[in-house]
């Protein structure tokens, strides 16, 4: 296989990886994985995944951001104040305060990837409608919109602005996302872990191996054969993000 696979969402400078993280590393090269675009979702991290960088220059690439949802000291999460994304599920983002902060930071993000000239990654979770708007209305271009849940509807709107979509091994939990991912091009699909997140198993922690799992999955769904999603996905995830391509 010319490009192997290229997780373009995962946490790999998530705590739940540090104690054995070669480990994880070298699972996630043997099953074939060329590159890890790393994600943030807080500013303590940033150096971290730069570390990781210098460690893995082969592999990891990095990608910082802000998640709109935010560790209040403990477990709990609490929106981004004054806040990539948008997240309005009720219980994390109650308010309507919560809600204009997080599109402040959001959309505060989307100016700087503009300004930079960058591709965004894209966490949205009950709020898929707002979130493509507000990316075609800044002038978006070059956009991943990770493990999306929104309706197929929705979704064209966002092919048409010409965005992609990552999809997780969690998709193959169940048939929820059967049909949305029927509908969207094969041209617009990336493949993605969210690692140490949304796994087969929620209870077991995700690592970027599983990577084959969402790529079988929509070969299945799609009626395709798993290289054949393989290899388009990995050249969607390089034409979305150039920098991130070592050979
Ligand atoms: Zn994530």
């Amino acid at each position: 296989m010319e490009y192997g696979f290229v997780d373009c969402h995962c946490h790999i400078s998530a705590r739940e990886f540090e104690e054995d993280l070669e480990v994880v590393i070298h699972r996630t090269t043997e099953a074939g994985v060329k590159t890890l675009i790393a994600v943030t979702e807080e500013v303590g991290e940033f150096d971290r995944v730069l570390q990781l960088q210098d460690s893995y220059p082969d592999l990891v690439a990095p990608c910082f951001g802000i998640h709109p949802l935010q560790h209040s000291g403990g477990a709990e999460q609490r929106s981004v104040r004054p806040p990539i994304g948008l997240d309005f599920t009720p219980w994390c983002a109650p308010t309507q305060q919560d809600r204009d902060d997080q599109m402040t930071v959001f959309v505060k993000q989307l100016n700087i990837a503009k300004e930079l000239e960058l591709p965004v990654n894209i966490h949205s979770r009950s709020a898929a409608k707002v979130t493509i708007q507000t990316m075609t209305e800044q002038g978006v271009k070059h956009a991943l919109l990770h493990n999306f849940a929104g309706k197929p509807s929705t979704a064209l709107d966002a092919v048409k602005a010409g965005y992609l979509f990552s999809f997780p091994p969690a998709v193959c939990r169940n048939q929820q996302r059967d049909k949305l991912i029927r509908q969207i091009p094969l041209e617009h699909i990336c493949l993605e872990t969210d690692s140490p997140a949304l796994g087969l198993d929620k209870h077991v922690r995700n690592e970027p191996s599983n990577i084959a799992l969402s790529c079988r999955y929509i070969a299945h769904v799609k009626g395709l054969s798993p290289q054949t999603v393989q290899l388009v996905t990995a050249q969607n995830a390089y034409r979305l993000f150039p920098k991130a391509k070592r050979c």
